[in-house]
């Protein structure tokens, strides 16, 4: 069944194998031909020409040997720097990076889940039906991968996503939605000494907006902040310009437009004060999902959890993931926890045991399908 020394292998062989984002090539021409070696139809898609990546998303097909439903696997392929000449080190049963660099859990402890989960449904010929994976380019910093998937080629209803930093057992059935808003003020420069009121403050008009905001935690499902402000020029000129960068998330998409209104009308009646102008930029980077506790898919994931032997438990995530793309596209999909430790950071690192279990849990999830 599945082999610790196999999948542990496998897993430090992933994350030598420098996959930064944009530059995951490298990997991917890696990896399809460890698919290969099952025998599934692997194809890359056009993405990576659009993004300016060094390939296209990884879209694989494991043809099932019964009349199960189709079931989709998704993770990553890049990483987030530093995440080059990764030396992993194993010290009691937990891997680390040599402290220089990100150890690249995130996601390839989801990678090497999925593909021992394969081995062993090959080697002991199990049955099973389709098993569709996606391994995804330019996760990081915006989720254009997926946001460029060729979903056309895929027939999966229900999808796995293998990137959350809980314990295996970890079903992420909600996350937010994000969107990113910029705000250009412009007002009139003048001699702040010698004729301030033919000035209009870009700053002033700011401060008024932002401190009519209501910001940081909105409601249980919903926040906002402010993290940039800039503007001005030097002490004696009324500032002409000021810029500032903010973001809102909700579980709600209705709560996050009424969020991301509030924030402009905010700009938009500052700046009629003043008689300054305004330009308002409101990106959706991703929209939010919620899959039912009760829905099949949850259910499913929790029964082949009590098989392995972990608590399942249901969660909502902060933050955006492949996810979030997935369900966008009809896709019903949850995240499950693969036990990625301080993802993100130079004490990032893995327990052999979570490992393990993440492979098993696949494994048993395939065999909920078959
Ligand atoms: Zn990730």
């Amino acid at each position: 069944m599945i082999k610790q020394e196999r999948i542990v292998n496998a897993f430090l062989q992933y994350v030598q194998i420098s996959s930064p984002t944009t530059k995951e090539g490298a990997f991917a021409r890696f990896i399809k031909a460890e698919l290969e070696k099952f025998g599934c139809d692997v194809s890359v898609d056009q993405a990576g020409e659009k993004l300016g990546c060094d390939t296209g998303n990884v879209i694989a097909r494991l043809k099932g040997n019964t009349a199960g439903e189709p079931i989709l696997f998704s993770c990553h392929m890049d990483t987030v720097s530093p995440g080059e000449n990764i030396k992993p080190i194993i010290k009691d049963g937990v891997i680390y990076s040599d402290g220089t660099t990100i150890l690249g859990g995130d996601d390839k402890a989801g990678i090497a889940a999925v593909i021992e989960a394969l081995t062993v449904i090959k080697e002991n010929d199990l049955p099973h039906g389709d098993i569709e994976i996606t391994f995804t380019v330019f996760e990081e910093g915006g989720l254009h991968g997926a946001k460029n998937l060729d979903f056309s080629s895929l027939k999966s209803k229900h999808a796995f996503v293998l990137d959350s930093g809980g314990d295996p057992g970890q079903i992420i059935i909600q996350g937010p939605a994000q969107d990113k808003l910029d705000f250009k003020v412009i007002g009139r420069p003048a001699h702040a000494g010698v004729a301030p009121e033919e000035g209009i403050s870009a700053i002033m008009v700011a401060a008024e907006a932002i401190s009519n905001m209501t910001l940081l935690r909105i409601d249980f499902e919903t926040t906002a902040n402010i993290g940039r402000v800039e503007g001005g020029t030097v002490t004696n000129i009324v500032a002409p310009e000021a810029i500032v960068k903010a973001e809102a998330r909700s579980l709600n998409n209705d709560k996050l437009k009424a969020q991301s209104e509030h924030m402009v009308d905010c700009f938009n009646k500052a700046a009629e004060k003043f008689g300054a102008k305004v330009e308002s930029n409101v990106v959706r980077m991703y929209s939010a999902f919620n899959v039912a506790e009760d829905h099949d898919i949850v259910k499913n994931v929790e029964k082949a959890c009590e098989i392995v032997g972990v608590r399942p438990f249901t969660a909502s995530s902060g933050g955006g993931s492949d996810t979030n793309i997935l369900n966008a596209n009809g896709i019903t999909a949850v995240n499950l926890g693969i036990g990625e430790r301080k993802p993100h950071t130079l004490e990032e690192h893995l327990h052999i045991v979570d490992l393990v279990n993440a492979a098993k849990i696949v494994m048993e999830i395939i065999n909920q399908y078959k």
